[in-house]
């Protein structure tokens, strides 16, 4: 067992050391894993990673383990995607807004790694403006659906931020001890 976790945390080191090594995009989510202590783990899920509100990233087993490589560009962009939504805060990352963001830090990162994401759907998704209108989002959301399919569920989303999802958000905060943000 302490085995495991002396492996598991020489992993999450290297994967961050690759990280710093990419542009900007990168670095940012290396910096905020480190400044935030976020943990590094897997879990069975149906989708490649997700963020959990004790602020840790699990990977699908299916698709990653020890054994990946630390510098795999489909890694660390898959980790900078969740590093993006632990950064928003439950309240934001539970919106298509959030998520938008997260695929376009993905899509960022992944240019910068040299093996850019090729897909239109996907391209069009990362041209959303930094501030989007509800317009801008939509049309961004009806690309994820016809990349990922009706089973990925940012149908159940709202657009932006609600009370529902401020909720979560202080919910968050209270289970990893973060203070209150703006
Ligand atoms: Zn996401």
């Amino acid at each position: 067992m302490l085995f495991i976790r002396v492996t598991l945390q020489a992993w999450r080191d290297e994967v961050l050391e690759s990280l710093k090594r990419g542009g900007p995009v990168c670095q940012h989510a290396a910096q905020y894993i480190l400044d935030n202590n976020v943990e590094i783990g897997f879990a069975r899920q149906s989708t490649s990673a997700r963020w959990t509100l004790r602020e840790k990233i699990e990977l699908n087993p299916k698709l990653y383990s020890l054994e990946t490589e630390p510098d795999s560009p489909k890694l660390l962009g898959t980790t900078t995607h969740e590093a993006t939504h632990l950064e928003q805060g439950a309240a934001l990352a539970l919106s298509v807004e959030g998520e938008v963001g997260g695929w376009k830090a993905e899509y960022s990162a992944r240019a910068e790694l040299g093996d850019p994401i090729t897909d239109s759907h996907w391209r069009a998704v990362a041209l959303t403006p930094d501030f989007p209108t509800d317009q801008d989002l939509r049309r961004a959301r009806s690309e994820m659906l016809e990349m990922a399919g009706w089973g990925y569920l940012i149908w159940l989303l709202p657009l932006r931020p609600n009370f529902w999802t401020r909720l979560v958000g202080r919910i968050q905060r209270v289970i990893s001890g973060k203070r209150s943000r703006a």
